[in-house]
C-alpha cells in the first residue's frame, strides 16, 4: 500500500523525518497542497509565491532521484488529503509539523479521520530544534526573555540530521492527477517583477545545501562582525531556505557546532540567531494572533498616522491604494508609499526597501532601520509594515515576520525599547561608513532627483516619545 508523504513547509528531501518514514514503508508517494481556502490560513506574498514555485520545481528533482513522485494539488488540504489518500488506497500518512494555530488545528483534523479510517497517521519535529510546548520556565509558563529562553535552549541535546532516504522506497503503480504548477498563478506576470529575484536566488536544498557549506567554511569566523554591513555578504542568506524547510535548523545548528571549538564567537553569534528564530516560532505558537494585536495592549491606544485611530491596523492596512479619508492620512498614505518604494530620503532605508523590491531580502540591520523609521518617525502602524515585508520577503514566515516588528515597534516580548529609535543618517554612517551598501541601490544619489527627506527626525522623534508616553501602562 503506498504511504503518503504530505509536503509543507519543508521542501526538501534531506533530514526529512516524514520522508524518511514514508520510504521505510516501501512505497512512498509525496504530495504538496497549494491551500488558500481553509479557515485561518495566510495566503502567501506574492514573493512567498514566486519561490514557492521554483522549490517545488526543485523539489519534485529531488524526490524523483529517489524515485518518490510528487503530487500537485490546489485547494482545501483537509479534503484534498483525504481524497487522495481514499483514492490511492493508502496504508499511512506522514507529515512534518506545523506550528500555527489553524494549521495544528487542520493536521489534527485529517489526523482524526486517518486513524478513524484505519490509516496509520504520524507527524514529526523537523522544522524546529525543540517544540514549543516542551521549553518552559521553571514556571511552566512560556519563556517571555530571549536570553533565559536560548540558555535553556541551547544547553539541551538535539538530534543528528536524517540522511535522505535510499532509492527506489517510491510508489510506482498508478497515480490519481497532478495538476500542473503553471496552472497555479505563483509567478507574476504582467508585468513580471520578478527578473532581480532570478538573479539573486535559485530556491532548492541543492542551493541551500551550497551556501550552507560555504558559509560555513567563509563567513562563520568574521560573522559577528561582519553581520552588521549591510554591504558585506557576512550573513549566511540562508532565511529563505530556512522558512520553506530547504534546509532544516538540524542541519544548520550541526553545520555550525562542526567549527564551534575553533571559531568561538562567529559560531556562537550565528547560532543565538537560530535561537531568535526559535524564539518567534515559540511567541507565535503560545500567540496565534502574533500579526494582529500588540502584545503589549498599552499599544492599542498608540495615536497611529495611518491607518486613522487608534488601535488595529486591520482596516486598510493591506489595501495601499485604499482611499484616505482626511489630509492627514492622505499624507500618511503618500508617506508610506514612499517608504515602499524607497523615496523617503534617508539612503539607509531606501537602499533596503529598493534591495527587497528587487531581491525579496533585505540586509537585517537595515530592516530594523526601515522599520523604526516607518512606526517611529512616520507614525505607521507596525501592522502595515508586517504586511508589506509579508508580500515582499522571500523569507517572510508568520512567526519572524510579526515578532520583529513587534521588536522594533516596542509592542512585543523582549522588545526593543520605544524609546531606542533608529536615527538612519547615525546607523548609515556607523554600518555603511563608505557608502557601499547605499550607493549600490540608489545610482542617483548624488544627483538633484534624489529626494529630500520626508519628515524631520527629530521633531518626529520628540512626537512618538510623547505620543509613547501618554499610553496607558
Ligand atoms: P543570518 O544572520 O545568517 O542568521 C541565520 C538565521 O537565523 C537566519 O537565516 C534566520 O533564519 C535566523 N534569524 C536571524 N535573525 C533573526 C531574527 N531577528 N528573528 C528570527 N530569525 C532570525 N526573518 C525571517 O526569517 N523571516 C521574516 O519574515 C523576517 N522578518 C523580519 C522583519 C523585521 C522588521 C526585522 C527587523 C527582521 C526580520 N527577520 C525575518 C529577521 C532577520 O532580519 C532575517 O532572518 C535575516 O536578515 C536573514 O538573513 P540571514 O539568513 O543572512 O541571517
Amino acid at each position: 500500500k503506498p504511504s503518503i508523504v504530505w509536503f509543507r513547509d519543508d521542501l526538501r528531501a534531506t533530514d526529512n523525518p516524514a520522508l524518511r518514514a514514508a520510504a521505510d514503508d516501501g512505497a512512498a508517494v509525496a504530495l504538496y497542497v497549494f491551500d488558500e481556502e481553509s479557515p485561518g490560513i495566510r495566503p502567501l506574498g506574492a514573493a512567498s509565491c514566486w519561490w514557492l514555485h521554483h522549490s517545488l520545481l526543485a523539489l519534485r528533482e529531488d524526490l524523483a532521484a529517489l524515485g518518490v513522485p510528487l503530487l500537485l494539488r490546489r485547494g482545501p488540504a483537509a479534503e484534498i488529503v483525504r481524497e487522495t489518500a481514499t483514492a490511492m488506497g493508502s496504508g499511512s500518512l506522514y507529515w512534518n509539523r506545523r506550528y500555527g494555530e489553524a494549521e495544528r488545528m487542520l493536521d489534527a483534523g485529517i489526523k482524526a479521520w486517518a486513524r478513524e479510517s484505519g490509516m496509520h497517521a504520524e507527524s514529526f519535529q523537523a522544522s524546529l530544534l525543540h517544540e514549543p510546548w516542551a521549553v518552559t520556565t521553571k514556571q511552566g509558563g512560556p519563556f517571555k526573555v530571549f536570553t533565559p529562553f536560548w540558555r535553556t535552549v541551547s544547553e539541551m541535546d538535539f538530534r543528528e540530521p536524517l540522511e535522505a532516504p535510499e532509492p527506489g522506497r517510491g510508489f510506482s503503480g498508478r497515480l490519481p492527477g497532478s495538476e500542473e504548477l503553471d496552472t497555479w498563478g505563483l509567478l507574476p506576470r504582467n508585468p513580471d517583477w520578478s527578473a532581480g529575484l532570478s538573479e539573486s536566488w535559485q530556491p532548492g536544498s541543492a542551493q541551500a545545501h551550497e551556501l550552507l557549506d560555504d558559509f560555513v567554511e567563509h563567513g562563520l569566523a568574521d560573522y559577528s562582525v561582519n553581520r552588521d554591513c549591510p554591504d558585506l555578504p557576512g550573513s549566511s542568506r540562508l532565511s529563505p531556505f530556512l522558512r520553506w524547510g530547504q534546509l532544516s535548523p538540524f542541519e544548520v545548528w550541526h553545520a555550525q557546532q562542526g567549527r564551534r571549538r575553533e571559531l568561538g564567537d562567529g559560531a556562537a553569534a550565528f547560532a543565538s540567531e537560530l535561537g531568535w528564530r526559535e524564539f518567534c516560532w515559540h511567541q507565535y505558537f503560545h500567540r496565534p494572533d502574533l500579526a494582529t494585536a500588540n502584545l503589549r495592549p498599552g499599544f492599542d491606544h498608540y495615536p497611529w498616522a495611518w491607518p486613522g485611530g487608534q488601535g488595529g491596523a486591520a482596516q486598510g492596512a493591506g489595501s495601499h491604494e485604499a482611499a484616505a479619508s482626511s489630509a492627514e492620512t492622505q499624507s500618511a498614505a503618500t508617506l508610506l508609499r514612499a517608504w515602499q518604494e524607497g523615496r523617503t530620503g534617508f539612503p539607509l532605508v531606501d537602499a533596503g526597501q529598493r534591495q527587497l523590491w528587487h531581491t525579496g531580502w533585505m540586509h537585517n540591520r537595515v530592516r530594523m532601520v526601515s522599520a523604526s523609521l516607518l512606526v517611529k518617525n512616520l507614525g505607521i502602524h507596525w501592522q502595515v509594515g508586517e504586511q508589506w515585508f509579508w508580500d515582499t520577503l522571500v523569507d517572510a514566515d508568520p512567526a519572524s515576520n510579526p515578532a520583529n516588528w513587534q521588536w522594533v515597534a516596542g509592542s512585543g516580548a523582549d522588545a526593543s525599547p520605544f524609546f531606542r529609535i533608529f536615527n538612519p543618517e547615525t546607523q548609515a554612517a556607523k554600518f555603511d561608513p563608505h557608502g557601499s551598501y547605499v550607493g549600490q541601490w540608489i545610482p542617483e544619489l548624488t544627483m538633484a532627483d534624489y529626494p529630500e527627506p520626508v519628515v524631520d527626525l527629530k521633531v518626529s522623534r520628540r512626537e512618538a516619545l510623547d505620543a509613547y508616553s501618554s499610553l496607558p501602562r
